[in-house]
C-alpha cells in the first residue's frame, strides 16, 4: 500500500487533519476529524472495556497465575514537578540529536540512516531521509557527490547494509554527507535534548514555578497507589488503568501521527507479589499482543519482540515491544505500538525513598533549607500488608504502556484495502475499502431508501432512528445507491442497510456486508438487533 493513498484518504474523509492547517499546521500535531474521532474513542473504548470494565476478577484468565482486580484513574496532566525528578525524566530522559551546519536541520542521532560507500579514492557514509526508497536515495545522493553519471554505478563500492549514525565512531562523522549536504562533515557531535514540555504555574514565571506537561501517564499511578489502595478495596494482585494526553517534545516528529509532540497513551501498571512477577509478566506480554489480533492486526506484519539484556533499563529484568510493520517505514523496520516492561520495584521504592544519583543535576524548585538540591522521594511508605499473610513488601510492577494514535494508525494501515465490487449496473468497479473490525468501525451501519420517493425515505429514516439508538449509523439518501456503498466502504462501515421496494410489500429490507459483499433479507424488526449482535462480536 502506498502510504500517500492513505494520508490523502484520511484527510479526504475526515479521519485526520494536521492541527492549526489554516495557518499550514503545526509540525508534531494533529486533530482527528468526525470520522477518526470514532475510530479512536472506539479503540480507547475497546482497551478500557477488556483490560478494565468486563474484566472478570473472579476468574483464573488463560496464562494467569491467578485471578486479579482492575481499576481505573485519571490523572491531571501537570504534576508536582519532583515527581519528573525521581522518576528519572528530569535527568534522564533525553533524545541524542545531531545538527547540520550547512542545512540548519536537526536529526536524531539513532534515527538518521545511511551506508557506507568509496568511490574516486573517498569513503563517505551517505544519509537519507526517505525511508520507502532508502536504496536508491542513497545512490542517487552519492551519484550526485561523486559527479557520475547513472551509467556509472559500478563505480560506487558498497561497503556493508544501511546503518544508524549510533552505530558508528564519533571520529567518523566528519565522513558523513548529511541529507542534502553538498560536502560531508556538516553534522555537530551528538547532544542531549531533553524531552518534557516546560511551563509554569501562576502568575510569576520563574524557576520555583516551572512544571512540566507529563511524558507519560504511568507516574500518575505510582503517585496515587496509596490513595487507591486506601480508597478502594483492592487487593494485590491488581492493575490500575489510566488513558491520557503525553507530550513530548520530539525532534523529529515524522511518519503521519506515529512520532507526534501530543498523543494519548493506554498504561496499566500491575501491581503483584515480587515471586510471582515473572509469570505475571509473561501473562500481560501475551495478553497484550493477543488483544491486537482479536481487534485485526492479523497479517504478519505485527510482532512481539523481547529485549535484548542491553535494552534493559537497569530495574528491569524482562521487556518486550508489540511492533508494527508500518508500510512508511524502511525494510525490516518495525515500529512500537507498545511496551510491556517487568519494571520490579523500581518506581514505587524511588517514589518511597528517591534513588536518583545525587550528582545529577537539580531541580532548582526542590532546594533544601541549607540550599542544597533535595534528591529524595516522597518519604511516604508504599509498601503492602498482605492481611492473609501478614507480610508487608513493596508490590513488583509490571507495565504494559500503549499508545492509541499508533494503534490508530496500524488499524488505519491494516484495514487499508483496494479490492472489486459491482457497480449498480452489476459491473465489476474497483474500490477502496478500510476493512475495519466492527467493533472499531467508526459508523457501524448505513440506511439508505433504495430511491427518494414511495415511502421508502420515511421507512429508512425510522430504522436509522432506531439504529441510533444502540450503535453509530448513517443516513443518507443522495446519489446513486451504489455511490452510497462505496462512499461507506472508504469510511470502513461494516454493514448498510437498504430498504427498496420489496420492502413496501413485505416489511423486509436488505443488509449488505462490507467485506463479502454478501446481501440478505431481514425483518426490519430484526434489524437492530442482528447489526448489534454482529458489531459486538
Ligand atoms: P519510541 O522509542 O518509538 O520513541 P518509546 O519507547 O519512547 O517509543 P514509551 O515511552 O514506551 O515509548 O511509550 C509507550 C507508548 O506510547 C509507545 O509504545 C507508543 O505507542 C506511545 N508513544 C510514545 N511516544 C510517542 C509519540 N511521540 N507519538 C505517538 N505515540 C507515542
Amino acid at each position: 500500500m502506498e502510504m500517500e493513498k492513505l494520508v490523502s484518504l484520511c484527510r479526504r474523509r475526515g479521519f485526520l487533519f494536521q492541527s492549526s492547517e489554516i495557518y499550514g499546521g503545526l509540525n508534531g500535531f494533529w486533530d482527528y476529524g468526525p470520522l477518526g474521532v470514532e475510530l479512536k474513542r472506539n479503540i480507547k473504548n475497546a482497551w478500557w472495556q477488556d483490560m478494565v470494565t468486563s474484566h472478570d476478577d473472579l476468574a483464573v484468565l488463560p496464562g494467569a497465575p491467578g485471578s486479579y482486580e482492575m481499576t481505573g484513574l485519571d490523572c491531571a496532566i501537570v504534576m508536582h514537578p519532583q515527581v519528573w525528578k525521581v522518576s528519572g525524566h528530569y535527568d534522564l530522559f533525553h533524545d541524542m540529536m545531531v545538527d547540520c551546519r550547512q542545512k540548519k536541520e536537526r536529526y536524531r542521532f539513532d534515527q538518521l540512516r545511511g551506508r557506507w560507500v568509496a568511490a574516486k579514492g573517498q569513503r563517505l557514509l551517505i544519509t537519507t531521509l526517505s525511508e520507502e526508497n532508502e536504496e536508491a536515495e542513497i545512490e542517487r545522493a552519492a551519484l550526485k557527490y561523486f559527479k557520475l553519471r547513472a551509467k556509472e554505478t559500478a563505480q560506487l563500492e558498497w561497503d556493508g547494509d544501511i546503518v544508524t549514525l549510533d552505530t558508528i565512531a564519533i571520529s567518523d562523522l566528519d565522513k558523513v554527507l548529511a541529507p542534502g549536504a553538498s560536502e560531508p562533515g556538516t553534522l555537530t557531535e551528538p547532544r542531549e535534548f531533553n524531552l518534557m514540555f516546560e511551563t509554569y504555574c501562576g502568575a510569576i514565571r520563574d524557576e520555583k514555578s516551572k512544571a512540566f506537561l507529563r511524558p507519560e501517564t504511568a507516574q500518575g499511578i505510582f503517585v496515587n497507589f496509596k490513595n487507591v489502595l486506601d480508597s478502594s478495596r483492592v487487593k494485590v494482585p491488581f492493575g490500575i488503568a489510566q488513558i491520557g494526553k503525553s507530550f513530548r517534545n520530539e525532534i523529529t516528529p515524522r511518519h503521519f501521527t506515529f512520532r507526534s509532540r501530543e498523543f494519548e497513551q493506554m498504561e496499566i501498571e500491575f501491581f503483584c507479589h515480587p515471586d510471582t512477577s515473572r509469570q505475571w509478566y509473561e501473562y500481560w506480554r501475551d495478553r497484550r499482543m493477543q488483544w491486537y489480533m482479536d481487534l485485526g492486526l492479523a497479517s504478519g506484519r505485527l510482532r512481539l519482540r523481547d529485549h535484548t539484556p542491553e535494552e534493559l533499563s537497569h530495574y528491569s529484568t524482562g521487556t518486550a515491544d508489540v511492533e508494527y510493520a508500518f508500510p512508511f517505514m524502511a525494510k525490516g523496520v518495525y515500529g512500537e505500538l507498545e511496551g510491556i516492561a517487568h519494571r520490579g520495584d523500581f518506581d514505587l521504592r524511588s517514589h518511597s525513598e528517591g534513588k536518583l544519583d545525587p550528582a545529577t543535576r537539580p531541580l532548582t524548585v526542590e532546594l533544601g533549607s541549607d540550599g542544597q538540591p533535595i534528591h529524595r522521594g516522597s518519604g511516604k511508605d508504599m509498601t503492602y500488608r498482605d492481611e492473609t499473610t501478614g507480610q508487608r513488601y513493596l508490590p513488583h510492577v509490571i507495565e504494559p504502556s500503549a499508545g492509541a494514535d499508533r494503534a490508530a494508525l496500524a488499524f488505519l494501515c491494516e484495514a487499508y484495502t483496494e479490492d472489486e465490487a459491482p457497480d449498480d449496473q452489476g459491473k465489476m468497479q474497483k474500490r477502496t475499502v478500510l476493512k475495519f473490525h466492527p467493533r472499531l468501525a467508526p459508523i457501524k451501519a448505513a440506511v439508505f431508501p433504495l430511491v427518494k420517493k414511495d415511502g421508502m425515505p420515511e421507512i429508512a429514516r425510522e430504522i436509522y432512528r432506531a439504529l441510533k439508538r444502540h450503535v453509530t449509523a448513517f443516513y443518507d439518501e443522495k446519489g446513486a445507491v451504489g455511490r452510497r456503498y462505496r462512499r461507506q466502504d472508504e469510511a470502513g462501515t461494516p454493514y448498510c442497510v437498504t430498504v427498496d421496494g420489496q420492502t413496501l410489500a413485505d416489511k423486509t429490507v436488505t443488509i449488505r456486508d462490507r467485506d463479502s459483499l454478501q446481501q440478505w433479507r431481514v425483518k426490519i424488526d430484526d434489524v437492530a438487533e442482528q447489526i448489534v449482535e454482529k458489531v459486538n462480536r
